[in-house]
């Protein structure tokens, strides 16, 4: 098991010595899926990450499983049929991180889809995605709309179009996938930046990479060299001077949070706002999120927040929608902002181009993949491995499995299906409770953990502190131990999800939290006291706004 925090010298003396089948460049979820997919194939891989596993866009995105019901307005069948066909398929390699959300489409007056329109697209949208049974979409009068969602705008509803989708958690996902794939061998880290290639005869044959919690640099080797750097692939291609007319177009994406109290949902619901494009509002436990965005992006790709236009847009939309609640910026918890990688197309809206991925194959051998979706990542990395798996059959005799991803269940996802995960989030449940713990908390560590919850509640033990500390350093115990967990930021975003789902909960624990990887790690004083700012800042980032200057 190489994904231990105190493993990162040994893998690091690895990356030096070994020569492997294939460097993946890029720990978001398309990256992950495709160190599992060679992994399990029979290669040798080795994955950099040059932040955190899901640092970039694999932990801003709408959070869901879904076949992207509005790309079929745009005629993209293709890409609605692969995406909506693999929800079901991922849903079964990590039910308790793939949850089935049911979404209400509701249908106005002057809205965008007609009743008739609606109810034929959400039929096809099924039919390609093979949706059975109690999933397919029903569709609803205005009176049962009203008893489905009460909070929706009555004065010009005609009725509502409910079907199936799935809610997940991007960053833990991208981190299952990440585990999983050790599991077969692979070996990933975070912090590792690919800095350039080195080339033999044009050829790509080793990658300079720089340790950006050292300093240190050194030379990785291998045959094969993949990029799936979302939204910095460009910068890549550029390193590698393989830049052609077909390029990267960034488009932002926010999402806001508020407490569930605020707006508190009987079930998600996706809807039209007014200036023709449409949101989610998506209840989770103690909040509600909604979003998002689409927005042109020319900042800095490093450091993308969220601005006071982008709350207002939302929350004008979400006004509109639900009028009763009345949601104002004060209202506020959290939110996140994150990049859509799409590919350029003249004379397209970012919302208008397409969501389908692209590989790009240099002259020197390196291979980009950019745009899709997360709910695409397996499809994507079946791609590329196959397209490796034929250059290893051109220039070798050396042959590979075929893929078999859709058979592997992920880490804390073996369950035999998702009535075992309910009755095992009932016992979690139960669990929370008799450790002073309020039973959200058994649900919280379930949809994060799997069937590793019990692991963590029974680590509580260890500490004498307040339940929620206890949980929290439980937690913390489990993500050092497993999950690569270099950085307090990188626990609090990417491993538990508190800084956008709970966000009151990070100032309590705190302190405790940097004690022990302090303790962990041995860092100095001054290390935690940096620490602790970044900390400080990452919450004001996430929920204070600033005004768009011209
Ligand atoms: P990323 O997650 O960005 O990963 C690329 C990684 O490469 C980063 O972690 C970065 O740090 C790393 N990297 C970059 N350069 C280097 C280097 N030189 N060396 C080492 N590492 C490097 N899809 C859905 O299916 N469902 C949704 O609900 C959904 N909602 C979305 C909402 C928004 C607002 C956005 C922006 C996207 C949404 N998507 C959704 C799309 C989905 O999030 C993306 O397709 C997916 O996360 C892209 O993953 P990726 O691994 O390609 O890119």
């Amino acid at each position: 098991m190489n994904l231990a925090a105190k493993n990162r010298p040994q893998v690091i003396q690895k990356f030096k010595e070994e020569k492997f089948d294939l460097i993946v460049i890029g720990g978001g979820v398309t990256g992950a899926g495709i160190a599992l997919d060679a992994a399990s194939r029979g290669m040798s891989v080795a994955l950099v990450e040059k932040k955190d596993f899901a640092a970039g866009t694999s932990s801003k995105s709408t959070k869901l499983i879904h076949g992207g019901l509005r790309y079929l307005k745009q005629f993209e069948v293709q890409l609605v049929r692969e995406v909506g066909l693999e929800r079901a398929t991922v849903h079964k390699i990590a039910p308790h991180l793939v949850l089935p959300e049911k979404m209400l489409l509701p249908l106005t007056e002057d809205g965008t889809f007609g009743k008739i329109g609606t109810s034929i697209g959400l039929k096809v949208y099924d039919m390609l995605a093979d949706v059975q049974g109690d999933d397919r979409r029903v569709m609803l009068g205005k009176k049962a709309t009203m008893e489905a969602e009460p909070l929706v705008r009555t004065s010009d509803l005609t009725g509502s179009g409910l079907y199936a989708e799935y809610r997940t958690d991007d960053a833990r996902l991208t981190l299952e996938l990440i585990k999983t794939a050790a599991n077969y061998g692979a070996k990933s880290l975070n912090y590792l930046s690919a800095v350039d290639f080195n080339y033999v005869d044009g050829k790509v044959t080793s990658v300079n990479v720089k340790d950006e919690l050292t300093g240190e640099q050194f030379v990785m080797q291998s045959d094969y060299v993949v990029s799936a750097a979302g939204p910095w692939v460009d910068n890549l291609r550029k390193k590698d001077k393989s830049m052609t007319n077909k390029h990267l177009f960034l488009s932002k994406g926010v999402h806001i949070v508020v407490p569930f109290e605020r707006l508190p949902l009987k079930q998600s619901v996706y809807f039209d706002i007014p200036d023709g494009r449409m949101m989610f509002a998506i209840p989770r436990l103690r909040v509600t999120y909604l979003g998002t965005t689409d927005t042109p992006y020319k900042g800095d790709i490093n450091r993308v927040l969220a601005n006071m236009d982008d709350v207002n847009y939302l929350l004008d939309a979400t006004n509109k929608m639900f009028p009763s609640v009345d949601l104002t910026p004060d209202d506020i918890e959290s939110s996140w902002a994150g990049l859509r990688p799409l590919i350029y197309e003249e004379g397209k809206s970012g919302s208008e181009m397409s969501r389908k991925d692209e590989i790009f194959e240099s002259k020197t051998g390196l291979i980009s993949i950019a745009g899709g979706k997360l709910t695409g990542y397996r499809k994507m990395a079946e791609r590329i491995v196959d397209l490796v798996a034929e250059k290893y059959g051109d220039n070798t005799d050396r042959t590979f499995k075929d893929c078999f991803t859709r058979e592997i269940p992920l880490a804390g996802g073996d369950f035999k299906n998702f009535a075992e995960v309910l009755k095992y989030q009932t016992e979690m449940e139960k669990l929370a409770e008799s450790a002073s713990l309020n039973p959200y908390y058994g649900r919280y560590l379930v949809a994060n953990y799997g069937n590793q919850s019990d692991e963590i509640i029974e680590a509580m033990k260890t500490y004498n502190d307040d339940a929620n500390i206890a949980l929290t350093r439980a937690e913390l115990q489990f993500c050092l131990a497993n999950e690569l967990c270099m950085k307090p930021m990188d626990f609090f975003n990417r491993r538990t999800g508190r800084l956008y789902f709970n966000i009151t909960s990070i100032k309590p624990a705190l302190d405790a939290v940097l004690a022990d990887f302090a303790k962990f790690y041995d860092w100095s004083q001054e290390q935690v006291a940096a620490e602790k700012a970044i900390v400080l800042q990452a919450i004001a980032d996430v929920s204070e706004f600033e005004e768009v200057t011209a």
